[in-house]
């Protein structure tokens, strides 16, 4: 098949005006001028008229479970409160609640141009129950042994065993405060063993910044009274000890980010360079410690977008994500605003030059989204908003249904 369309922004060269792309299977065959590739391939021709037609969008950080929390929990005083409300939300919903709202969230995250989920859940063994996800899935089962740290083992074992299945996917020790140095420690062997993808959210609040370096601090009190062992406080910063206990390679997407000291900032420069998604609507939900965009850009590091869950956030939008961040960022250009919801993301999940990109060879998960001004064609593309009108995945059209 040839899809026509009036412009195509492959995220790997240049837009192409009056272009098309060329599928065969679920592979990107050819991509070029439309009279180009027509002489070079054949097949039927789908004419997408006055549209534009880029890869489709990877969402590197969500936790679709909490779809059915969206504006359940309004902002609070502290992270630690916004814990204890999440958590008191999720005491009152059943397996069938989660599953539906995971099935809601992938709907909701295709309707919105994401071809490609990295979805954290807490649930491994509700996988099963989502049979073909609309979209492409990375299932990462969130681990937490705050409560029982003499699991860890079992914890990270039995989840293992639940997502295997699933074929793509990794394993996601919660947090330094709510996962054990245990757990992380299995979590990495057994990347080792299944050669499979790691993430973690990592020095997202100043609480969290104030509990490892100074043993004081909501998130420290909140912690010990449910009888985590806060030996390693007082110490050092979230950063400090990750990098100093983990093996730090590209097999880790770390979430978040948000609270560094200067310190951390020289770590990062001499480290080994890891995957870091950011959150941007989150972000300013929680009223975080400005994200340091460009210091890390500069460092190496690559960055990807997520939307985190709807317990924090509006919508599983990427395209507000990435208004929201070029808001934030006045220097950020909306190219590379999109490269972080595309080319990035396909770099964190070892998928570069097969997902987020219009290549031959590639993948072909693409979308189309109406032409709507004669204004920079990476402008009109952060600007769309709505439920986008086309959407490929997998060879497969998707939308319209
Ligand atoms: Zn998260």
């Amino acid at each position: 098949m040839i899809i026509r369309a009036r412009t195509v922004v492959s995220m790997a060269g240049e837009p192409i005006d009056d272009g098309a792309v060329a599928v065969s299977g679920n592979k990107i065959a050819d991509v070029g001028r439309f009279d180009d590739v027509r002489q070079r391939q054949s097949g039927e021709v789908l004419d997408l008229g006055e549209q534009i037609l880029i890869p489709g969008l990877i969402n590197a950080h969500c936790h679709l479970d909490y779809t059915m929390l969206r504006g359940t929990i309004p902002p609070q005083r502290s992270f630690s409160d916004w814990i204890r409300a999440i958590n008191a939300e999720k005491a009152t919903l059943t397996d069938q609640d989660y599953i539906d709202s995971i099935r809601a969230g992938f709907a909701e995250a295709q309707r919105f141009g994401t071809t490609t989920i990295l979805n954290l859940t807490a649930f491994p063994n509700l996988i099963a129950a989502i049979k073909e996800p609309p979209v492409r899935t990375w299932w990462f089962g969130e681990l937490i042994d705050v409560r029982n740290p003499d699991d860890a083992e079992r914890i990270a074992d039995e989840a293992a065993e639940l997502l295997k299945p699933a074929r793509r996917w990794g394993l996601a020790p919660h947090a330094p405060f709510t996962a054990s140095q245990r757990l992380y420690a299995r979590c990495e062997e057994i990347a080792r063993r299944e050669n499979i993808l790691l993430t973690t959210h990592l020095a997202e609040s100043r609480e969290e910044m104030e509990m490892f370096r100074s043993a004081s601090g909501a998130a420290f009190n909140f912690l010990r009274e449910i009888g985590r062992p806060m030996d390693d406080c007082g110490r050092e910063t979230p950063l400090s000890l990750f990098m100093r206990t983990r093996t730090i390679d590209q097999r880790w997407i770390v979430a978040h980010l948000n609270a560094l000291d200067a310190g951390d900032f020289d770590l990062l420069d001499a480290a080994p360079k890891f995957h870091i998604v950011h959150c941007p609507r989150s972000h300013t939900f929680f009223g975080h410690t400005p994200f340091a965009l460009e210091r890390l850009r500069a460092l190496g590091f690559n960055i990807c977008l997520g939307t985190d869950s709807l317990a924090s956030n509006s919508s599983l939008s990427l395209f507000s994500e990435m208004r929201e961040l070029l808001d934030k960022e006045p220097r950020l250009s909306p190219r590379e605003a999109l490269e972080m919801t595309t080319v990035n993301g396909a770099a964190a999940l070892g998928q570069k030059n097969q997902l987020g990109c219009i290549r031959a060879g590639a993948t072909a998960d693409l979308i189309a989204l109406p032409l709507r001004s004669s204004t920079d064609v990476f402008e009109n593309i952060v600007a769309f908003e709505g439920a986008v009108p086309w959407m490929m995945v997998d060879g497969k059209i998707t939308l319209p249904v």
